[in-house]
Formats: C-alpha cells, sequence, structure tokens
C-alpha cells in the first residue's frame, strides 16, 4: 500500500492552504471510525485537523486546540478562583 496526497483546503484560521496533507493508505482504509482524523498545519504554521472519509475527500477542516486551549485556560483560572 502506498501513499495519498490529500486535496488542498482552506485553513480554518487564515483561510490560506492547507497543501500536499499526505496519509498513509493504510491508515484510511484500515480505520475503524472515518471520518479519520488527520492532524496538518497550513503554510502559516496553525494547526488544523482534517476529517478524511475513506474516499479520501476531506469533509471538514477544524483549527486544531484552539478551542480546547481557551477552555482549559478558563478551567485553570476558575480553579484559582475556587482555591481563594
Ligand atoms: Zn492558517
Amino acid at each position: 500500500m502506498g501513499k495519498k496526497t490529500l486535496s488542498d483546503v482552506p485553513c480554518p484560521v487564515c483561510k490560506g492552504p492547507v497543501t500536499g496533507v499526505i496519509v498513509e493508505e493504510d491508515s484510511i482504509l484500515n480505520a475503524k471510525r472515518v471520518p479519520v482524523i488527520v492532524p496538518a498545519k497550513c503554510r502559516k504554521g496553525h494547526a488544523v485537523i482534517l476529517f478524511v472519509d475513506r474516499a479520501f475527500v476531506i469533509r471538514d477542516v477544524e483549527a486544531a486546540g484552539d478551542a480546547e486551549q481557551k477552555k482549559s485556560a478558563l478551567d485553570k483560572a476558575q480553579s484559582w478562583m475556587d482555591s481563594f
């Protein structure tokens, strides 16, 4: 089995292209769940997550970590508040 280059998608952060993302065919075809989550980066270095189906079509793109980082920062602030 070989590798496959996914088609370009726009970065959700800067709208620039996320290009040349290469995945192992096996990792998609043998995935237990689809869409498969593939981490990638746009040209400007934003971390994004691609949701790829078994036809190697990108179904969705999300900024990686963005929401989670904000949430964990809020949780941290909250726990500091609680300790006072
Ligand atoms: Zn970007």
